[in-house]
C-alpha cells in the first residue's frame, strides 16, 4: 500500500474511468471527492469514497495528503494553487491552466509549499515514445530533423460537451495539441522557437463552429547538432478514427510509431534505415495511467521524477497557447523559455 491518500478534485469522466482504477491498482487510497457542481456527484453515489463535497475547505481537511485534479480546464489553476498551499502533493490534469502565467503560478506555489507537482500527460511515458527517444539518443537515425504527428480522431458522443464549446479551455488545441507538445518537446529536447497554425470547423455536430481540425507547424531551435528541427501536427475531433501515428525523421533514417497517440492500443515501432526496416520490440502491456500514478507516487517518496513535471506541463501549454494565438492572428507566434 502506498503512503498516498488521494482526494479527487473534479467529479470527472476521466477520474471515474481511468484514474480511480489506476490508483486502486497501484495501492493508492482515494478518500474524498470535491466538485463545484453537486449534479456531477450522480456518477459517484456508489463509489466507496468517504466524502463527496462542494466545500473545498472540508475536502482539503479530510485526511488526504495528495490530490488528483480533473476539474474544468478553467478551474485547474485555482484548484492546484489551493491544494499546494494546503500542503498536498498535486497530480494535475492537462492542460495545466489556460495561460502560461497561471501555469507558472502553479509551479511557484508547489515549489513554495515543497510539494510534488506532476501533470497527467500520459503519452511521454508511453513505452512507444520512451523507445523512440532512446533510438534517437542512440544515434540510430542520425541528426534529428523532423516529426509528424497524426492525432486526428473521432470525439466520442458523450464527450461532445465543453470540448466543442466556445468557452475558455474548450476546443481541440487545449485538448489534443497540448498532448502532442508533451511528446514533441522531450523528443527535440527543448523549448520550441515558434509555431504557426491553421484551423477550421468541419464536424456537422459542432454547433459552436469552434476549430475542430487544426494543423500546426512547430520550429525547434538547433541544439548540440547545430540543426534546427521542425514538427507538424494534425489534431481533429471529426475524423472517423484512421488510427494515430507519428513519424520521426533523421539524417540517416526514420522511426515510424503506429497507434502513437492512443490511450490504450498497444502500438508498434519501426526503424527505417539504409539496412532495411527493423520491427523494434516494445512491451506495451502497462497501462499509461498506471505508469503516471506509479511515477507520481515514487516522486513523492523522493525516487525519480513524474512522467511530466510542472515545467514539462508549462512547456506543453506554451505550445497550445501559441497555437491558439496563431489561429486568431494568422501569424507565426514566438515562444520564450520559462
Ligand atoms: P468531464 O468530466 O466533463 O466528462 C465529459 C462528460 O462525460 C461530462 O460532461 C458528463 O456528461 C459525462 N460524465 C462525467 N462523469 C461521468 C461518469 N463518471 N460517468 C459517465 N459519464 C460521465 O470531462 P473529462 O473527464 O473528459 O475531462 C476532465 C479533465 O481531464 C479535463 O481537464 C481534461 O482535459 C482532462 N482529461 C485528460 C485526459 C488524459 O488522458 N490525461 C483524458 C481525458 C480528460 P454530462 O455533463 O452530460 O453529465
Amino acid at each position: 500500500m502506498s503512503d498516498l491518500t488521494v482526494g479527487l478534485i473534479g467529479a470527472s469522466y476521466v477520474a471515474a474511468s481511468r484514474m480511480v482504477p489506476a490508483f486502486q491498482a497501484n495501492g493508492v487510497r482515494t478518500r474524498a471527492l470535491f466538485d463545484t457542481e453537486e449534479r456531477r456527484f450522480q456518477y459517484w453515489r456508489n463509489s466507496n469514497l468517504d466524502l463527496l463535497t462542494s466545500d473545498l475547505a472540508e475536502f482539503l481537511d479530510s485526511g488526504i495528503n495528495a490530490v488528483y485534479i480533473s476539474s474544468r480546464n478553467d478551474q485547474h489553476a485555482a484548484h492546484a494553487i489551493a491544494a499546494a498551499e494546503a500542503g498536498k502533493h498535486v497530480l494535475l490534469e492537462k492542460p495545466m491552466a489556460l495561460s502560461v502565467a497561471d501555469a507558472r503560478a502553479i509551479v511557484a506555489s508547489a515549489d513554495k509549499a515543497g510539494v510534488q507537482l506532476a501533470v497527467n500527460h500520459h503519452l511521454p511515458g508511453s513505452p512507444l515514445h520512451v523507445t523512440a527517444r532512446q533510438l534517437v539518443a542512440d544515434g540510430r537515425i542520425g541528426t534529428l530533423y523532423s516529426a509528424r504527428v497524426n492525432h486526428a480522431v473521432l470525439l466520442p458522443e458523450h464527450l461532445r460537451g465543453w470540448r466543442l464549446a466556445d468557452v475558455p479551455g474548450g476546443g481541440v488545441v487545449f485538448d489534443i495539441t497540448v498532448h502532442d507538445a508533451s511528446v514533441l518537446n522531450p523528443l527535440f529536447g527543448g523549448v520550441p522557437r515558434q509555431v504557426t497554425a491553421l484551423g477550421v470547423s468541419q464536424a456537422p455536430w459542432n454547433r459552436a463552429g469552434t476549430p475542430d481540425s487544426v494543423m500546426t507547424v512547430i520550429e525547434y531551435p538547433a541544439g548540440d547538432s547545430g540543426v534546427p528541427g521542425l514538427a507538424q501536427t494534425h489534431d481533429a475531433f471529426a475524423v472517423p478514427d484512421p488510427g494515430t501515428s507519428m513519424e520521426i525523421h533523421g539524417e540517416s533514417g526514420a522511426i515510424i510509431i503506429g497507434d502513437a497517440m492512443n490511450q490504450d492500443t498497444p502500438g508498434t515501432v519501426e526503424l527505417h534505415t539504409a539496412s532495411g526496416i527493423e520491427k523494434v520490440e516494445v512491451d506495451c502491456s502497462d497501462d499509461l495511467y498506471h505508469i503516471n500514478v506509479r511515477a507520481f507516487a515514487a516522486a513523492v517518496r523522493g525516487e525519480g521524477r513524474p512522467t511530466a513535471t510542472g515545467i514539462d506541463g508549462v512547456r506543453a501549454l506554451q505550445v497550445a497557447v501559441a497555437v491558439e494565438e496563431s489561429l486568431k492572428s494568422g501569424q507565426a507566434v514566438a515562444i520564450g523559455d520559462v
